[in-house]
């Protein structure tokens, strides 16, 4: 399995650059399925987690509006707040560390979306257990203006490029990109083909080939 990067600085927050994510995650991804690179397909996440990471993995209501998407608790808690969708009422439930949350209403959704959150909460399992130590928790926020500190900015950034570079590793991407370019297809061709070939969502597809500069 592949090692984490240690150079954290003061804040705890993993100095990792966008290249070292996307390495670390490609580790990730061949490690589980070590023949992806050659045979690009989705990687079975629920399989990666629970499997491979030795994830527990649970669906409840992380609001009453669907504005945490996932959540990954790194110590066990006995207070972990959820929504009561039958009592309409915030309660507390006990949750073992090591444990990823995925909103309900996330968890119905559009698949490619769902996937790209809990690849998202890999990333912080595998990046941020340091960064989280004493807080218990990461809130995956769909809210933007509830993450207010740079530190947070800084690490939902990092678990979003490593879930790209998990669920698109980029060896991959750049392998097919160039046989496409090579017959001739266009930008948005190429796009379709990422997003069927890994299950992502388009506008997944899209950025990881704009973040490798595969399109314009
Ligand atoms: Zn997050």
């Amino acid at each position: 399995m592949a090692e984490v990067y240690r150079g954290f600085k003061e804040t705890q927050v993993p100095n990792l650059t966008n290249e070292q994510i996307d390495e670390l995650a490609q580790n990730y991804a061949v490690g589980y399925c070590s023949s992806i690179l050659e045979k690009p397909r989705p990687i079975d996440i629920d399989d990666f987690m629970e499997f491979y990471l030795g994830l527990e993995v649970e669906v409840h209501f992380l609001s009453h509006n669907g504005m945490y998407l996932g959540v990954t608790v790194f110590e066990d808690t006995d207070f972990f707040p959820i929504y009561n969708l039958f009592k309409n009422q915030a309660e507390f439930i006990s949750v073992k560390g090591g444990t990823v949350i995925i909103d309900e209403l996330q968890d119905r959704g559009y698949e490619p979306r769902t996937r790209f959150t809990k690849a998202h909460e890999c990333g912080h399992f595998i990046m941020h257990k340091d960064f989280f130590q004493g807080s218990s928790i990461c809130l995956y926020s769909k809210c933007e203006s509830a993450i207010i500190a740079d530190d947070l900015k800084v690490i939902e950034r990092q678990a979003d490029r490593f879930a790209a570079g998990l669920l698109m590793p980029r060896d991959a991407v750049i392998d097919m990109s160039k046989r496409m370019w090579r017959y001739g297809y266009e930008d948005d061709e190429i796009v379709y083909c990422i997003q069927e070939t890994f299950n992502v969502s388009r506008q997944a597809a899209e950025y990881r080939l704009k973040d490798l500069d595969l399109i314009g």
